[in-house]
């Protein structure tokens, strides 16, 4: 085995203690598997107001007012909480770093009152990034590496190689920057950039939309030594398709040589019908007719009205525009002439719970939405549908279509980004799920209509369920190619 690493991996979001998607379950589950394979990895998100103090055991590691952190001209204090993730196996560090004026509200990005995005989310990330390097200090704590995910995490290899470029503590430290997604970039007003105290003259590397702005996004994949994404043909689409990428053409293209595309494991601990507590009815391939007590569950649970088997079609996803929010909607009216229920879970977009609040009204009985996040609700639809549908506009890496594979749910995908490197399909051999091409809402029928025809087939049915079940999604080998990746910025 290679040399035990030192590794502080730093998100905004971590499950269990703050989730919106998919990069908190990714911040919980990678670092948890590099323990298992012998490094000392450690874990720092900010402490929003949501996390219980009970619940998660939290004490200080950091006092407050032993940090004081500037923000522009003004000087803020912070404490620092400590906590655990753990599986059965192993306990991972959790650093948390408080300031109730900052994160003590009732929401991660946006308010939950007026589900706006928070108007100082500059400062709050400044503050973060600031907050994880004094934090190392204070602590004495020297990690090799400082693996830096998403935007609000930009910031911090642009310190390092600016303010903290000649700190001792800093200079034998190299940071990896992964996108998650990178449409959502951390732009802020070019004039707020005073407020990071970065150099001035950094400002004209940092801008983006006619200068207008500055990017927390670009700060990162300027600065960090090695760069990655979640999937590897989503980091072919970012270097090709100057559309996905909002503005931050140039700095990839300049950046090409060092990206590097891994795709995301899942948490077999968490996600697999064999052992999930959650579900009513647990099963494994072998046991596969057991699924069907998990569906009759679901339909309880969301009303569904029609005789069985009539299949049911599962969606859990943010309901934003890329996940292809608008051509489930035209397509639905088709849809619901076929023979199937759809059951979908989501939050986002105001304008499209509406839609989907009335849709479920219109198709009582065959299409049924929940407008929560809802965890529980999430395993219930994986165990309990025969198809899950996902029809991205674009995908950096994408869960829930292996999450979907694992509970002999099969994947209903537009073939873009991550989905092209996971779903395989029916007419392939190995075929694991039904995969599109053109972005409509016709084709998504199509797609649909070729599904439900392979569903009526039970041997060929039988085999997509077991090529979708047996595919190992694990963190393991993914968890090998970060490792190797540290090693390569240390050279
Ligand atoms: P993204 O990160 O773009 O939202 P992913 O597929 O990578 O998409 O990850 C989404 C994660 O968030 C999955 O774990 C999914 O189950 C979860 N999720 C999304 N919406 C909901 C919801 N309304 N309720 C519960 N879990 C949700």
């Amino acid at each position: 085995m290679s040399k035990s690493l030192k590794i502080l991996f730093v998100s905004s979001e971590i499950e269990p203690f703050a989730k919106t998607g998919g990069l908190a379950d990714v911040s919980s589950a990678l670092p948890q598997m590099i323990k298992e394979h012998g490094h000392d990895i450690r874990v720092m998100m900010p402490r929003y107001g949501t996390i219980s103090d009970r619940k998660f055991k939290l004490h200080d590691v950091i006092r407050l007012k032993e940090l004081q952190l500037p923000i522009g001209n003004s000087i803020k204090v912070a404490n620092v909480n400590s906590s655990f993730i753990s599986n059965l196996k192993i306990k991972v560090q959790v650093y948390l770093l408080a300031n109730k004026e900052l994160y003590g509200r009732n929401g991660i990005y946006i308010s939950a009152t007026t589900l706006k995005e928070f108007p100082d989310n500059d400062e709050r990330y400044i503050f973060f990034a600031r907050g994880v390097l004094e934090t190392l200090k204070r602590l004495g704590w020297q990690p090799d590496i400082i693996h830096c995910n998403d935007w609000q995490t930009g910031l911090i290899p642009a310190y390092m190689k600016t303010l903290y470029a000649d700190d001792p503590f800093f200079i034998p430290i190299k940071t990896i920057f992964t996108i998650h997604n990178l449409h959502y970039q951390g732009n802020f007003p070019a004039n707020s950039f005073s407020k990071t105290n970065l150099p001035p003259s950094l400002l004209s590397k940092l801008q983006v939309n006619n200068n207008s702005q500055y990017s927390f996004m670009k700060a990162g994949l300027e600065f960090a030594d090695i760069i990655t994404t979640v999937s590897p043909q989503y980091a072919k689409e970012i270097c090709e398709d100057k559309e996905t990428i909002n503005g931050l053409h140039e700095v990839i293209s300049k950046r090409k040589r060092k990206l590097f595309g891994i795709l995301n494991g899942i948490d077999y601990n968490i996600w697999n019908p064999e052992i999930d507590p959650i579900i009513s009815k647990r099963y494994n391939f072998d046991t596969i007719d057991s699924k069907f007590d998990n569906k009759l569950e679901l339909i309880d649970k969301f009303n569904l009205k029609g005789e069985e088997p009539t299949p049911i079609i599962g969606i859990i996803s943010r309901l934003v525009p890329e996940k292809g929010i608008d051509i489930i909607l035209s397509a639905l009216p088709e849809l619901m002439k076929l023979k199937l229920r759809i059951v979908m879970l989501g939050t986002g977009k105001p304008e499209f719970t509406k839609l989907f609040s009335e849709a479920e009204k219109k198709y009582k009985g065959q299409f049924s939405f929940k407008a929560a996040f809802d965890p529980i609700l999430a395993h219930m639809i994986e165990a309990g549908s025969d198809f899950y549908l996902m029809p991205s506009k674009y995908e950096p890496c994408g869960l829930n279509q292996m999450y979907s594979m694992r509970y002999g749910t099969i994947p209903i995908v537009r073939a873009t980004g991550g989905l092209i490197d996971t779903v395989i399909d029916s007419s392939k051999s190995g075929g694991t799920g039904f995969t599109f091409t053109k972005y409509s809402s016709e084709e998504l029928v199509i797609t649909v209509e070729r599904a439900l025809k392979v569903c009526s087939q039970p041997s060929a049915w039988r085999k997509l369920i077991k090529n979708a079940m047996q595919k190992d999604y694990s963190w393991k080998t993914s968890a090998n190619k970060y490792i190797a990746l540290y090693n390569k910025a240390l050279l």
